[in-house]
């Protein structure tokens, strides 16, 4: 069972969520250069890909000598794999003492040890405990959610009602029957469930005994966050997980600002063009590297997802980074003034305020400097104001870190739908 220490803010499932910062940064990168060894030894791959970067385990000691080796992403994964099957040269342990694949859109086969306990440290910090009875509905096929999460809602004391996905009226029928006080799945199949329950005549906060939900593979919108706790009194949590490199990589405690990394990984936030690490509040792509799975070498692993990440000190004790949250996809994202863009954050920043109807993010250059332009329409011609304008571009400061440079109110009907969105017009000779 858990190792648990009690302090006057928070529970925590181990030592590791509250290690010092000078002791995590040891630790990482004493895990790390260990890793990194042991998977040059015995994933052909990695020792491939190392001798190509004309760089030696002795070389990465430290996580910040990650940046020597380059980021590997899905379809370098799915294109390896196809070339040497079964695993791309990414099994660090013989074929014959693999105890579980997966299977991941691609396909991408990926193996695992059954020992993870850390996932738990999610479901802890969410506050699941012994006498939860917890239904999963993540899909126990091919994917590893379902067992992965079944066995850490398990390393907490809980009971897991084995749901699966799919069959909504029957798992309304379970949730009501077992009293079930749990949820684990993503936020919209909650809904779908809160609303279907109450089609068939029922009074969700008063028939159901559901206390607590945590969720993954989507983003739970603040909107809908509110509901759930504040109408259904369901205390909500979320956490951060991918596949490929083996789970659920970072995790929110009660503050709900933020996602904790898990010690188990090295996450880096860098530039998804140079791979570069960034600093705190820099908006890059999260990679990822397990230091904790012997089965599985996948060093520097780009998931695509573009983040930033805090130092600040949570009041909840654990003392990890945490990341702010998925703010969009690397192809999504355009490089101005050294720093990303993310299409669907600037449009976040835009649309908070109820005046605006479609814009674009015009990208130009001139004089050697790089220059954004937002051209926007309005709901109506006659909010413009130079206020708008001033709190409008504090806004897409405070959100995407970056100033507009000029903001054009253009007619109504000039954007066309397609078009909405970041528009690179830089050019380059
Ligand atoms: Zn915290």
């Amino acid at each position: 069972m858990a190792l648990v220490r009690k302090t006057g803010q928070d529970e925590f499932f181990d030592e590791l969520e509250v290690m010092p910062p000078e002791k995590r940064k040891k630790y990482l990168d004493q895990k790390l250069s260990q890793t990194v060894t042991y998977a040059y030894s015995h994933a052909p791959a990695i020792k491939e890909m190392m001798d190509r970067a004309g760089v030696s385990p002795s070389q990465v000691r430290t996580v910040k000598a990650l940046e020597k080796l380059p980021v590997t992403r899905k379809a370098d994964l799915i294109e390896m794999q196809k070339k040497n099957l079964p695993y791309g040269g990414f099994a660090a342990i013989p074929h014959e003492d693999i105890e579980r694949v997966f299977i991941s859109p691609g396909p991408i086969y990926e193996i695992q040890p059954s020992s993870i306990k850390w996932f738990a440290k999610s479901f802890w910090a969410a506050g699941f405990r012994k006498g939860d009875v917890v239904i999963n509905t993540f899909t126990y096929h091919m994917s590893p959610a379902g067992i992965l999460f079944h066995e850490a809602i398990r390393d907490c004391g809980a009971t897991v009602v084995v749901a699966g996905t799919g069959n909504t009226d029957l798992q309304i029928q379970i949730m009501k029957d077992l009293k079930v006080t749990g949820f684990v799945g993503t936020p919209s199949f909650l809904m779908t469930v809160i609303k279907r329950a109450e089609e068939m005549g029922n009074n969700f906060k008063h028939d159901f005994s559901v206390k607590r939900a945590w969720f993954t593979g989507e983003m739970l919108p603040p909107s809908l966050r509110v509901t759930f706790e504040d109408v259904y009194n369901i205390a909500t949590s979320q956490a951060y997980a991918v596949t490929e490199p083996g789970g659920a990589i970072a995790y929110e405690c009660r503050q709900q600002s933020g996602m904790h990394l898990m010690d188990e990984y090295v996450t880096e936030i860098a530039d998804p063009e140079t791979g570069k690490q960034l600093g705190p509040g820099e908006i890059g792509e999260i990679v990822v590297t397990p230091i904790h799975n012997e089965t599985w070498g996948l060093i520097r692993f780009g998931t695509g997802d573009m983040s930033s990440y805090i130092t600040d000190a949570c009041p909840c004790g654990r003392t990890a980074s945490r990341i702010t949250g998925i703010v969009g996809r690397t192809g999504d994202a355009v490089k101005v003034r050294g720093m990303f863009v993310v299409a669907k954050q600037a449009e976040q920043a835009i649309k908070s305020f109820s005046q605006a109807s479609r814009f674009q993010l015009i990208v130009g250059r001139r004089q050697h400097r790089d220059e954004i332009t937002l051209k926007l329409e309005l709901a109506d011609a006659g909010d413009v104001t130079t206020k708008l304008a001033d709190d409008l571009n504090q806004k897409f400061q405070d959100t995407c870190r970056i100033k507009i440079d000029k903001i054009e109110f253009v007619e109504a009907g000039t954007i066309p739908e397609e078009k909405e969105g970041i528009v690179d017009e830089r050019t380059w000779e």
